[in-house]
């Protein structure tokens, strides 16, 4: 027998009757309300719980930002704009979103490398806050704003000398296209105070999906001295500090839930610090997947059910055009399973050892790799968790053809 894949406690939502309830709902009544299949459900409660929850454990002194990357579905950035303090965005597709939210502009950046004029003239008109990438998009927001009339919010965001250890990806120390290299933040600095824009902070996020303590504690320590020793050169007094964030979630057997209280605590004592070396600063966190991939599931059907040469395959209407990253083609290196179950025989029922796999012609459309399930036959559901981030918007859609899934959030 292939091994049997134990996943860390994933199952943020209660089994009434063996059954995942979603958003209040046993999921196969959400599905027949939906009306078709697949779908993602994007459970609200668990959003709330989970904002609540990590304002409980962090330091009070620290506001919250979502970087709605992680999952830009417009009704979920509305619920979290009621939650957070302020949205990240990447791109002008996503500042609408923001700005539709209702989060008012003065709680909102805009990071990521290549912004195009279009995306520079709307930020500015809006009064986002740039988090600028390079001296070129500097000297590009400088024009900009001088055409329009408006005077451009800009923070640096600087790629570090360091990076943050044992990330699941990491975005700073040595060449990257993100940010302004920390040597050379001292020069753009000196720019932006000669050009009279309006200079808010700094920005420094070093990486992402990082499930040990110690190297958050590493980073952030870290990211606190290097913002002191930039702020010598700073043209004003600092606004805003972005430190990042890189909270990771548990997606693979034998991860861990990350513990907090080590960060927080560490992270109390780095803003008494920061009082002390930069005055009235507004330090915020910036997070993803650690507000929402938890509290999302994606739903499939089985379509046909076949043995072929000894393994059983479940062959559903989904797979990886509608989620890349269970299918273990979205910055995984070795393929691991994401935790799947069968919607109304999660934990008791008779079980089957079975590979899940979708319509398309291509050995790559695997969601789940010789796992034991609870008995599924055709018309049965296939639940893929920890499916809130980085799934719907970041999945190859048209491959193939098929029809797309739906998104609800519940
Ligand atoms: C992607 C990204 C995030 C969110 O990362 P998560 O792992 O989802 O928390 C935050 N900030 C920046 C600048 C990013 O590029």
């Amino acid at each position: 027998m292939s091994e049997k894949p134990v996943h860390a406690p994933l199952i943020q939502f209660p089994v009434v009757d063996d059954e995942l309830v979603v958003g209040g709902i046993p999921l196969r009544q959400l599905a027949a309300q939906i009306g078709q299949t697949p779908f993602y459900a994007y459970d609200r409660e668990a959003i709330t719980r989970r904002v609540r929850e990590l304002r409980e454990t962090l330091p009070d002194g620290i506001s919250l930002h979502y970087a709605i990357k992680a999952n830009p579905m417009p009704a979920v950035v509305g619920h979290l704009t009621t939650l957070v303090d302020g949205l990240d965005v990447a791109s002008l597709g996503e500042m609408r979103v923001a700005l539709d939210s209702g989060m008012p502009a003065g709680e909102i950046s805009f990071a990521g490398p290549g912004k195009g004029d279009p995306e520079l003239r709307g930020a500015i008109a809006a009064g986002i806050t740039l988090n600028l990438e390079s001296s070129g998009e500097l000297e590009r927001a400088i024009r900009i704003g001088e055409t329009i009339g408006v005077r451009p919010k800009v923070a640096v965001r600087v790629n570090p000398d360091f990076e943050l250890k044992s990330s699941g990806m990491k975005m700073s120390g040595g060449p990257k296209p993100f940010g302004i290299d920390a040597e050379l933040v001292p020069a753009v600095l000196r720019r932006i105070g000669e050009s009279g824009v309006h200079f808010r902070g700094f920005h420094i996020f070093s990486g992402s999906q990082n499930l040990r303590p110690e190297s958050l504690i590493e980073a952030q320590n870290a990211t606190f001295q290097l913002a002191y020793r930039l702020a010598e050169d700073a043209p004003a007094a600092l606004e805003m500090l972005n430190i990042g964030g890189g909270f990771g979630i548990p997606y693979f057997p034998g991860e861990q839930r990350l513990d907090l209280s080590s960060v927080s605590e560490n992270l109390q004592r780095c803003l008494g610090e920061c009082r002390a070396h930069l005055g009235d600063v507004e330090v915020m966190t910036e997070l993803g997947r650690y507000l929402v991939a938890e509290a999302g599931v994606y739903v499939c059907e089985v379509v046909d059910k076949k043995v072929s040469r000894g393994q059983t395959y479940l062959v559903t209407n989904g797979g990886l055009h509608h989620h890349l990253a269970a299918s273990g083609n979205f910055g995984q290196i070795i393929r691991k399973n994401y935790p799947v179950v069968t919607a109304h025989r999660v934990n008791d029922a008779p079980r089957e050892l079975v590979n899940v796999v979708g319509p398309l012609c291509t050995p790559l459309d695997l969601l789940a790799d010789r796992m034991e399930l609870g008995q599924a036959d055709v018309g049965d559901l296939i639940v893929v968790l920890q499916s809130g981030a980085y799934g719907y918007t970041a999945s190859p859609h048209q491959f193939l053809g098929h029809p797309q899934p739906l998104q609800v959030l519940v």
